[in-house]
Order: C-alpha cells, then sequence, then structure tokens
C-alpha cells in the first residue's frame, strides 16, 4: 500500500491522555493520523467544536505526522471524502468493544475498503473517559491527572463563562 492515512474520529469533549496515547501509537504505526473532531451536536458537547479542535491541534503540535481537522458530516462520508485506509478506534472495555463491532459492521457495508484497527487502552487510562473528566470539571475537581494543562484552561475558563 502507498501512504497509509489512518483517521481517528471522536468528540474528544475534551481530549484525554487516554486519546493521546492512542493517538501516538498509531502515528508510530501509520504515516499519516487524522485527528478528526466531530461536531457531535446530538451530544451538547461542553466545549465548542473549534475550542475542542484547537486544544488537539495545540496538543499535537509535536507529533509530524498528525493532523487536525473538524468534521460535521456522517463520519462515513468524512471517511470517504479523506480518502482513508484506515479507522483507528481506542477500546477500553468489553462495552466499547461490542459498541464499536456494531459499528465496524455497519462501516464496512458502506466502505467496504476501510480496515479498522482497535488499539487497546493501557491499563493506566483504562477508567478514563471524557464523560468522567466532564463530571470531574462541573464539580471544581482536579483535573491534571486526566487532560494536559492547556485543556483544564479550557475547561475552566468555559465553565467559569457560562457562570
Ligand atoms: P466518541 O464521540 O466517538 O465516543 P470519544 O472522544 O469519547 O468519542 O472517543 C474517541 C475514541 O477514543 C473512541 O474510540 C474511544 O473508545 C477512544 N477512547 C476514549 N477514551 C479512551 C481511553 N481512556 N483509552 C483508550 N481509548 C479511548
Amino acid at each position: 500500500m502507498s501512504e497509509c492515512k489512518a483517521v481517528f474520529p471522536g468528540s474528544f469533549d475534551p481530549l484525554t491522555f487516554g486519546h493521546i496515547d492512542i493517538i501516538k501509537r498509531a502515528a508510530s504505526m501509520f504515516e499519516q493520523i487524522v485527528v478528526a473532531v466531530a461536531a457531535s451536536p446530538s451530544k451538547h458537547p461542553m466545549l465548542s467544536l473549534e475550542v475542542r479542535t484547537s486544544l488537539a491541534a495545540k496538543v499535537l503540535k509535536d507529533i509530524k505526522n498528525v493532523s487536525v481537522v473538524s468534521f460535521d458530516n456522517l463520519m462515513i462520508d468524512f471517511l470517504r471524502e479523506e480518502g482513508a485506509h484506515v479507522l483507528i478506534r481506542g477500546l477500553r472495555s468489553t462495552a466499547d468493544f461490542q459498541y464499536e463491532l456494531n459499528l465496524i459492521h455497519m462501516y464496512r457495508t458502506q466502505l467496504p475498503n476501510i480496515e479498522v484497527v482497535c488499539l487497546p487502552t493501557r491499563l493506566e487510562y483504562s477508567f478514563m473517559s471524557s464523560t468522567l473528566v466532564r463530571e470531574i470539571a462541573i464539580h471544581h475537581g482536579p483535573l491534571t491527572q486526566y487532560v494536559p494543562a492547556e485543556v483544564a484552561k479550557a475547561i475552566s475558563d468555559t465553565l467559569n463563562s457560562k457562570k
């Protein structure tokens, strides 16, 4: 295969150390990684799409083969437009696996050539989720263990602006 382009999509609301670990590991496996930040309006994200996208770009800027884009269409259409060869997903639990497996079958009926690569989380990130981070943030708990400093700052700025 020529240059292999892999897409890692997600809401990244917010981007956590668990996501960053998956991105770094994927970047060592494939020539090009596109981190695709989903608008996800139905999830009513805490951080705006612009903030989520610019934070990811800032945090990941030193990884040469990683780029960050946002998208607001169907993921399958986005993958087609990007000409992606591989879809990356992270797995934390059997619940993630069951959820992903259902999606994988759906994606592949529409994009038969896409290969899905699921990377298991590292033990230290296995409990980490954006949902947990949002919950801690709302209750003013410490975020340093879960997200980079610039992400923690953006969360507190956003929550303060909503007061
Ligand atoms: P989505 O809106 O797709 O659920 P997320 O931002 O929650 O977006 O997750 C994006 C991807 O990152 C998913 O494949 C998810 O399983 C994976 N992921 C999230 N948190 C972790 C973690 N702590 N370790 C490994 N993978 C993770």
